[in-house]
C-alpha cells in the first residue's frame, strides 16, 4: 500500500499535482479522469487518506456520505443525473483499483453497458 506521503491523490489534495477541478466541498474533491472512459468521466474522492472504500465506511461514515453527495452534486452540475449515471468504487488489484486513495469514478454521458468488464 502507498503511504500518504507519496499518495498521487493527496499530492492533488495538496496542490502539488496538478488536476482539473470540478468540485470541491470542505471535506471532499472532484477532478477530471485523466484517461476519461466516457464523455464525463470524474473522480471523487475524501481529501483525507483511505486506501479503499470499505476503509472509508469503517473509519468514517459521515465522510463517505459526503463523497456521495458529492459525486451526485458533480452528475447534476455535468448534466448527466436525469439521464443516468454511474458511480464506480474499484475495491482492489483484482477490480482494477491502480490509486490507493479511494475514489468514485462518476461515469456518465453516454449508454453503459451492464456487465461491466
Ligand atoms: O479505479 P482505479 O484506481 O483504476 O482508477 C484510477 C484512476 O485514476 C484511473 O481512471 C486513472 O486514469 C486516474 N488518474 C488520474 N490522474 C492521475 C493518475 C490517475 O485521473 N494523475
Amino acid at each position: 500500500m502507498v503511504s500518504e506521503a507519496d499518495c498521487l491523490f493527496c499530492g492533488i489534495v495538496a496542490g502539488r499535482i496538478p488536476a482539473e477541478v470540478v468540485h470541491e466541498t470542505e471535506r471532499t474533491l472532484a477532478f477530471r479522469d485523466i484517461n476519461p472512459q466516457a464523455p464525463t468521466h470524474v473522480l471523487v474522492i475524501p481529501k483525507e487518506h483511505y486506501p479503499t472504500a470499505a476503509a472509508l465506511a469503517a473509519a468514517d461514515h459521515g465522510l463517505a456520505d459526503d463523497v456521495i453527495e458529492a459525486a451526485h452534486a458533480v452528475a447534476e452540475r455535468e448534466g448527466v443525473a436525469d439521464s443516468g449515471y454511474r458511480l464506480v468504487f474499484n475495491t482492489g488489484p483484482g477490480a482494477g483499483q491502480t490509486v490507493f486513495h479511494v475514489h468514485g469514478h462518476v461515469l456518465g454521458g453516454r449508454d453503459l453497458t451492464w456487465p461491466p468488464g
